[in-house]
């Protein structure tokens, strides 16, 4: 059977959630026993999202086979539970690059390069490559950005190209749009839905679907509006509500027939009704919690949501597999200082030290983790956090005054943290960092080793810097214990303090891995910690 090809294109304003459907689409047909694979089409140039800013496009996703990608592919990963790779998400600058490439190997001689052909037929290869490795039965591809801005016309053109080209049953449209509500009206208003999807028309493409964002339920007035000014079926119209958590979304497409509309189209109708036993035993334990906790995220991008998404998701997981409602206060790690991190920090049941990159905010963090460690808060430090603690406790336990990362100060005397051999002559700062996933070993009877419950493990790196074996003994007589390796290198990628209840720093980004239906293990285990913290104070933990 050739694979069937769903396209998700979003109208009127960004931030509509269409990862959010095209997950959620995703989840129904995969639950239904499909083979299902998600993609993203990013129109901006970044050959990914590697070298951006957190601020410019929150958090950068990184897949088990190190590509840096766009934090949709968290939100793919998961809904469906299936991992993503490096063809999962394709920039205008990944396209460009490959064009230009072949133009100076002399792949087109004699020819004009231009947008239509060679950057379209370009598009569309990378469109069908997943479907035709034979691995998947549905491949969803969501078009970033909005239709009508200038950079997305060249994806647009080529999803024009493949309804054309394509058997009509081998592929859908979806345009996903704004139905705003007016207040002062009291009236839900679908112009802008008409002139999105007119833009479409204009491209070439007709919508065969359209999912209408909106704060208020869609009356059939409405819906039949929508469906005669956009040309499609009237039963073709679907409602997505603001729902009270993005993992209520699949079964409000559910209710509202998404995925049997597709199958339809596809002739697919004789397939079993999706299984989402235990993704609804994850959502009732979500919204019906016993407990709370207040859990401190010290970080330096606290301002925007999307640059923790995946730490903050990790927590909606875990928090639910503990039947506990985890309260993330975000600290800015950059206003943090000895004089104000009992006010900042006392309340907490727990702390958790985010991952970044530079000299901001680095101090701040320090100060939290000195507080965690000498006040036995428990406390999980990711990349950048886990390396400040090995700071941190050089400083102040081992003595070593000038101890810090050769990131923020290169030629110090004391680096307990130093680049690692490989990325010395590197230059070049896109994807050059440590990327994907690596294998570590765990040491029996270590706090590492009960929440893993085994030996080897495997997570997902991306930094240059590491642990300096050259302190290894010295930190680990005094009371620090490495109880995670790299198996092949020796990297230290585990630190815990086994004097402490629960405190341990991991070189990798456990939150990549976490998903509803399979909580990471050591965001459990901390939320359970600091149930246990919180129950030793005797606060109310209601
Ligand atoms: N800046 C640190 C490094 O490059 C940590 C990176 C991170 O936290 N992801 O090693």
């Amino acid at each position: 059977m050739n694979a069937k090809y769903i396209f998700v294109s979003g109208g009127v304003a960004s931030s509509l959630g269409k990862g959010i459907i095209s997950a959620s689409l995703a989840k129904l047909l995969h639950a239904r026993g499909l083979r299902v694979t998600i993609q993203k089409f990013d129109p901006y140039i970044n050959v990914d999202p590697g070298t951006l800013n957190p601020y410019e496009h929150g958090e950068c996703y990184v897949t088990d086979d190190g590509a840096e990608t766009d934090l949709d592919l968290g939100h793919y990963e998961r809904f469906l539970g299936v991992h993503t790779s490096k063809a999962n998400n394709v920039t205008t600058g990944k396209i460009y690059h490959t064009v230009i490439s072949k133009e100076r190997e002399g792949a087109y001689l004699g020819k004009t390069v231009q947008i239509v052909p060679h950057i379209t037929d370009e598009i569309k290869r990378r469109m069908l490559l997943l479907g035709k490795s034979g691995k998947y039965d549905i491949v969803i591809t969501e078009i970033g950005g909005t239709v009508g801005d200038m950079e997305s016309q060249p994806f647009v053109e080529a999803v024009r190209q493949l309804q054309w080209e394509l058997p009509e049953e081998d592929c859908v449209t979806i345009h996903l749009t704004l139905v705003p509500y007016l207040s002062a009206a009291k009236e839900l208003k679908t112009k802008p839905t008409q002139h999105s999807v007119q833009m479409l028309q204009q491209a070439g493409v007709q919508p065969d679907i359209i999912v209408c964002r909106t704060e208020h339920k869609l009356t059939s007035e409405i819906r039949r509006k929508v469906a005669l000014f956009c040309n499609v079926k009237p039963g073709h119209v679907i409602e997505s509500i603001d729902a009270p958590s993005i993992y209520q979304v699949p079964l409000n497409m559910k209710e509202e027939k998404l995925d049997w509309l597709v199958l339809e189209h596809f002739g697919m109708t004789d397939l079993p009704e999706p299984n989402l036993d235990n993704w609804n035993a994850f959502l009732r334990k979500l919204m019906n919690p016993k407990h709370k906790v207040d859990i401190a995220l010290v970080g330096k991008y606290v301002e925007l949501q999307d640059a923790y998404k995946s730490i903050l998701e990790s927590f909606v997981h875990a928090g639910a597999a503990n039947e506990c409602k985890v309260q993330v206060h975000s600290i800015h790690s950059e206003f943090l200082d000895e004089s104000n991190v009992v006010s900042q920090l006392g309340s907490m049941d727990a702390v958790l030290v985010a991952p970044g990159f530079g000299e901001r905010g680095l101090e701040g963090k320090i100060v939290a983790i000195r507080y965690a460690r000498e006040h036995n808060v428990p406390f999980f430090g990711i990349c950048l956090g886990m390396q400040m603690c090995v700071v941190e406790f050089a400083r102040d336990v081992l003595g070593l005054r000038n101890a810090v990362s050769t990131e923020v100060n290169p030629s110090t005397d004391t680096p307990v943290i130093d680049l690692m051999e490989d990325q010395k002559s590197t230059t070049i700062k896109g994807g050059t960092m440590r990327l994907g996933a690596y294998d570590c070993k765990i040491e029996k009877g270590t706090l590492a080793y009960r929440i893993y419950g085994r030996e080897t493990i495997s997570e997902r790196h991306r930094h240059r810097y590491e642990f300096n074996n050259d302190y290894l003994g010295a930190v680990e007589s005094a009371g620090m214990k490495a109880s995670g390796r790299n198996p092949e290198t020796g990297l230290v990628e585990i630190v815990e303090l086994p004097s402490h209840p629960f405190f341990i720093g991991v070189q990798f980004h456990p939150e990549l891995k976490s998903t509803p239906e399979c909580p990471q293990p050591i965001f459990v285990a901390f939320v359970k910690a600091a149930m246990e913290y919180r129950e030793r104070k005797g606060k109310d933990n209601k």
